[in-house]
Formats: C-alpha cells, structure tokens, sequence
C-alpha cells in the first residue's frame, strides 16, 4: 500500500465530509493525508513498528483509520460515506472546473457517476442547464476532460523518455540498426504517455526485431511479425517496434508522431494539392513519391514550414506553418540558469556547494537557491535566522566559485489570505522570491484567485511557483480564473513558473500559451531537491514548447545581470 494511496483514502473522506458541512473533521483528515504523502517512511512500516503516531497531526481515531486502510487495502467509513456520493469522486475530481461540489450537483443533477457520464453530459449540452453552471462551466470541463482523458494507465513522460533511450541504446549497440527513433506522445512532449512506439531502418529486420523481443527487459511478447514486435517491459510499459524502409523512414516517423488531429489537416491539406500522404510516404496521381525519407521533405511538399513535434496538435500550428511564422521555440540550450532550487537546509539531500557544482558541470551559469521557509514540522523548512546565514554562505561561495553565480532566494508559501509568509527585511535582500501555495487548496475558485491575484501584487514576489498545484495523477489543478491571473502577472512583471518536475510540469502547456498571449513571463525551474533532478530541465522546455513559448518569453535564458534587471524587483 503506498503512502499515495492512502492518502487518497483520506483526502476523499475529507472531501466527503465538507459536503455533509461536518466542522473540523475535514481538516484532520486532510492534515493526515498531506503527513502520510510528505512522510519519506513507507506507511506500512510505520504501521508494522506501531510509529503512526509520529506522523504529525496523525491521533489515535486516524490512526487505526490508517491501519485499516493498510490491512485490508479500504476503509469502511470511507464506504459508507460514499454510498451517499456514489461517483468515482476521484476521477471527476481530476478534471479541470470538478471539485466535490460540482460532483454532487451533477450527480444528482444529470446522474453522473464516472467520467464517461460527465463526458456525455457535457457533448449533449445538458451541463449549461445545471443551476449555477454555464456555457462557460461547460466548455472549460469539456477542455478538462480532453486533458485528462486516458491519464489513469498513461505513465509520466520523465520515466518513458528515459525509458525509450536506454532501450534505443541498447538496439544500437546491436549494430542492426541504421536509423532509430521514438514517435507517439512521448516525442509530442506529452506529460504523460501511454506507449512508446520506436521506428527503425534495419537491413535484417528479421534478426533486429528478434534483438528488441529479447532484450532483457522485456517481460512478455506480445505480438510477433517479421516488421513489427509489441512486447510490455517487467514494468509494465508497452513498447513496439516497427521496421520500415529507408525511403519511408520520414513518412512513418511523421505519421506515428501523430497527433491524430494534426495528421487528418495534413492528409487534407495533401488531397487538396492532388497528393496522398500515408506512413509510407507522400504520393502524387501516379504514385510516384515526392518525399519519404524524411519529414522536412513532407512539410516542405505541403507547402508549410518544417512543424517541431511538440506543436503537433491541430492548435493553429499549420495555418502558422503555412504563412511562415511558427514561433522560434526555446531550446534546452538558451537555459543559462535554474531557478528553484531546494538544499539540505530545508527538504532538500545536498548542500548549496555541491548543487552548485552539479549545476555548473550541467552547463548552467548560474542558479538561485530557493529553500522551503518553514511551513510545517513535516516538510521542513529554513527559518529567517537560516536565511540571513544562508546570505553569507551564498557571498562565500560566490567568491569561492569562479565565474558561476548563486542567486539568494526563497520559496515563501503563500498564505490563505495571499500575504507571503516570510520577513519583509528579508524578502528585500534576497535576490529572487519564489512565492508558491503549498495548503488550502480546496477552495472556491473566486477565493483562489483572489489569493493569487493579492500574491501577484505583492512587489516582493518575483516568480509565482508552480501556479495550479497539480501533481499529476495525484491532485487535480486547484481552480482561478487564469486569465485574469495572468493579466495580472503581466502587468506587475511576477513571473509565472513552469515547475519542471515530472510529476508536475505546471504550468501545464495550455496554460503556458495563454501566459505568454497575456504577455506574461516564464521561468523554468527543476525544484530539484537532489542532484539528478537538475536534468528536469529537459521536461520544462518541452511544455514550455508545447505552449508556444519562445526564449524572450523566459527570464532564464537571459544572463545573471540581465535576469536581475528583467525580474519583478530589478524593474523600475
Ligand atoms: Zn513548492
Ligand atoms: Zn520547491
């Protein structure tokens, strides 16, 4: 049983009872889960050493809860209050504009138990006819679902991308291949990902595909055929295989990048000049093809600009491709510096020495060390007298460390009311200010935007962290009115952050393009609390991307001096 999901249990009780308008209750369900999610030990063995009670906020009543839940895998009490709201609470919740209050209404409403009914509802048009809801209520749940849909057996992109490399590594190794490569979601940058399809040139397809269905992390073949194997890894992931000729190389790529939606424009746009694009390659009335190997040859046939995969979505990225203004996207490489950043003076396992260094050797020239400020005994977190140390220590070794800044900084959790929690003296002399909610996400949607709108005022912030709150397959995006939000941002120069974490990856893209047409600007941050996190990087600019953002748009491809005067405070 993992901590995850017993802290689901108990968040849905909580849930549960808020509807019933049962005080207090809520609120030590609520504090349990959060304990049982941030607790590093594994709650079957606190369970097994009879340590619950260490779990702050955990008493005895939530404990046995807990070991029920741990024994026999559910919790009573959580069934019989969801005999009353009979619904996957959790499902619906996860889609954007759906909280618990919402689900009740629709249930009762409409009848909707699970997300296949709310998608029904929302196609016939009987949402908008709730009271309360709208065409706006409406639309926004029907873009939710778009999101959400599928997510239940997708897998993070962090895990898969690493995933398809160490399995292309190793089918290169072979010698069998002469081009190998990942298509599907995971190359579209997708957050999560629901295979992994890889397309290769081999001259003995026959043995090459005998090498992928023998790799040792293969744990069962699923499909065989002289072009193509299926197979699903010990893990769990599905992965196929499909060899296809030099000449088509381009087209297959092109076509198992998908998305879908992108691929019916094109295979129109083709029909419209007389042509016929498949994945084996772009045809004119004989037959002849006209481009295969490659996919710039395809695009460049249909008349468009080359189209990156990451904006494959049928978002308006062919009629841009067409009249020759795609955005320049930013790259990995215009990243000089990371952001958000956690060390062992709060949650974090390094020192500010040794994260520095691992930032350097990763090519960045500078970062800014944002340590939790105190918030909980349970997440840990550094005090106003760490902070002035931690001042010195950030001078010391920026003499020590030659030619690689370190920004002073904080991430300050923003209050119920959307006051910042740490001294203002301080919040002055630190070089970046990070302001994040990390509680009370469970509110009304106009309380949260009110909270965020007072935290983007506050002249003291620079970076709005991780702005929706979503951890993915975990905690829906608590709901505010973004756009108004990111006007906001806009206007006071607060910018918004893409938190890189794979988990997270918030702003999500869709967002990420609605910041950037408000003319707000980005950051992107790892939240690295370990070394190896540093190479999130990677993860940011590809939502990043896939929100149409450009270098200009993000402050940290901008050096150390000009990152000081573009930030909120180095303003005016
Ligand atoms: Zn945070
Ligand atoms: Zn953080």
């Amino acid at each position: 049983m993992s901590n995850r999901r017993v802290a689901r249990i108990l968040r849905e009780v909580a849930e549960l009872l808020e509807l019933e308008d049962v005080a207090f209750k809520p609120r030590a369900y609520r504090r349990a889960a959060e304990a049982v999610e941030s607790c590093a030990t594994d709650v079957d063995e606190l369970v097994r050493e009879g340590r619950l009670g260490e779990l702050p906020g955990v008493g005895k009543a939530i404990s046995e809860k807990i070991e029920e839940i741990v024994h026999t895998g559910r919790l009573a009490y959580h069934d019989e209050l969801r005999k009353k709201l009979p619904v996957d609470l959790y499902a619906l919740t996860q889609v954007e504009g759906i909280g618990v209050r919402t689900a009740k209404r629709l249930y009762e409403g409409l009848g909707v138990r699970n997300v296949a009914d709310l998608e029904r509802a929302a196609r016939e048009g009987k949402i908008r006819r709730l009271p309360g809801m709208g065409e706006r209520s409406e639309a926004r749940i029907l873009r939710g679902l778009a999101e959400v849909r599928g997510t239940e057996d997708r897998i993070l992109l962090w895990y898969a991308l690493n995933t398809a490399r160490a399995l292309c590594r190793k089918l290169e190794d072979t010698g069998l291949f002469t081009r190998l490569a990942y298509a599907g979601s995971l190359r579209r940058g997708r957050a999560t990902v629901g295979d992994v399809d890889l397309l290769g040139v081999s001259s003995q397809p026959e043995q090459a595909a005998r090498a992928f269905v023998e790799l040792p992390e293969v744990g069962q073949v699923l499909a065989r055929g002289g072009k193509r194997a299926s197979v699903r890894l010990s893990e769990g992931l599905q992965v196929d295989l499909r060899l296809v000729p030099e000449s088509s190389f381009g087209a297959a790529m092109q076509y198992f990048t998908g998305s879908k939606e992108h691929n019916v424009r094109l295979r129109e746009r083709a029909v419209g000049r007389g042509l016929k694009l498949n994945e084996y390659g772009l045809f004119d009335e004989t037959g002849a093809a006209v481009a295969g190997s490659d996919e710039e040859g395809i695009y460049s046939q249909l008349g468009l600009l080359y189209v990156p995969p990451e904006l494959r979505e049928d978002q308006g990225e062919i009629q841009a491709a067409e009249r020759g203004d795609l955005p320049e996207l930013v790259q990995t490489r215009d990243i000089l510096g990371d952001l958000h950043l956690h060390t062992n003076w709060s949650d974090g396992e390094v020192t500010m020495e040794e994260i520095a260094r691992a930032a350097r050797q990763r090519g960045f020239r500078y970062i800014a060390i944002t340590d939790h400020f105190l918030f909980s005994e349970t997440v840990g977190g550094v005090t106003a007298d760490d902070l002035r140390r931690q001042l010195d220590e950030v001078a010391r070794l920026n003499e020590e460390l030659d030619g690689f800044h370190i920004l002073s900084g904080v991430e300050a959790n923003i209050l119920a009311d959307g006051g910042l929690d740490v001294p203002r003296e301080l919040l002055r002399r630190l070089d970046l200010v990070i302001g994040s909610v990390h509680s009370r996400f469970r509110t009304a949607k106009k309380v949260m935007t009110e909270r965020l709108l007072r935290a983007v005022d506050d002249e003291a912030m620079d970076v709005l962290g991780h702005p929706t709150g979503r951890l993915i397959g975990e905690r829906a995006a608590y709901e505010a009115d973004w756009d108004e939000v990111f006007s906001r941002a806009a206007k006071t120069g607060t910018a918004l952050e893409i938190n890189a974490n794979p988990q997270r990856l918030d702003l999500r893209s869709g967002l990420v393009r609605r910041a950037v047409e408000a003319g707000a600007r980005l950051i992107i941050g790892t939240d690295a609390h370990a070394e190896p996190h540093l190479d999130f990087m990677e993860l940011g600019v590809v939502t990043a991307r896939r929100g149409w953002a450009q270098a200009k748009h993000v402050l940290n491809t901008l050096s150390v001096e000009g990152l000081l005067a573009a930030r909120k405070r180095g303003r005016s």
